[in-house]
């Protein structure tokens, strides 16, 4: 899709350094990070969410959660968090499916308050 941003980094339309690519995914770093290590792990194939995913994408899904598995080994994380964003009331603002693979913090209570802030504050 010409108007998506993450289609075009898939597409090499934005010049993007990727840490992994296959025939159907491609993972970069997030331009915002969020946390100390913050991966983004897309499909090249134009889908909305996990709210649009159907059985057609069996493969996909399981290759997006094997990537960010595969790249926290090789980035020596011990523990992390695998977020997808599902729709704007789900914090999505990119309509373009991808994990985020999220680590590398060395406190407990910034570990407690990601993904998103703690309820308890
Ligand atoms: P969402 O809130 O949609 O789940 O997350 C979108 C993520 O994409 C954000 O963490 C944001 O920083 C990241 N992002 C947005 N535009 C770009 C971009 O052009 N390049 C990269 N590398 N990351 C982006
Ligand atoms: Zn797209």
């Amino acid at each position: 899709m010409d108007s998506c941003v993450f289609c075009q980094i898939a597409n090499k339309k934005i010049p993007t350094h990727f840490v992994f690519e296959t025939a159907g995914i491609v993972a970069f770093k997030d331009i915002k990070p969020s946390a100390p290590v913050h991966y983004l792990i897309i499909p090249k194939e134009h889908v909305k969410s996990v709210a649009h995913l159907n059985e057609t994408h069996d493969a996909i899904a399981a290759e997006l959660i094997f990537a960010a598995r595969d790249l926290a080994d090789k980035l020596g994380l011990k523990g992390y968090k695998l977020v997808f964003n599902v729709g704007s009331e789900g914090g999505q603002v990119i309509d373009h499916l991808h994990l985020h693979l999220l680590g590398g913090w060395n406190n407990k209570t910034d570990i407690d308050a990601m993904p998103h802030p703690r309820l308890d504050k």
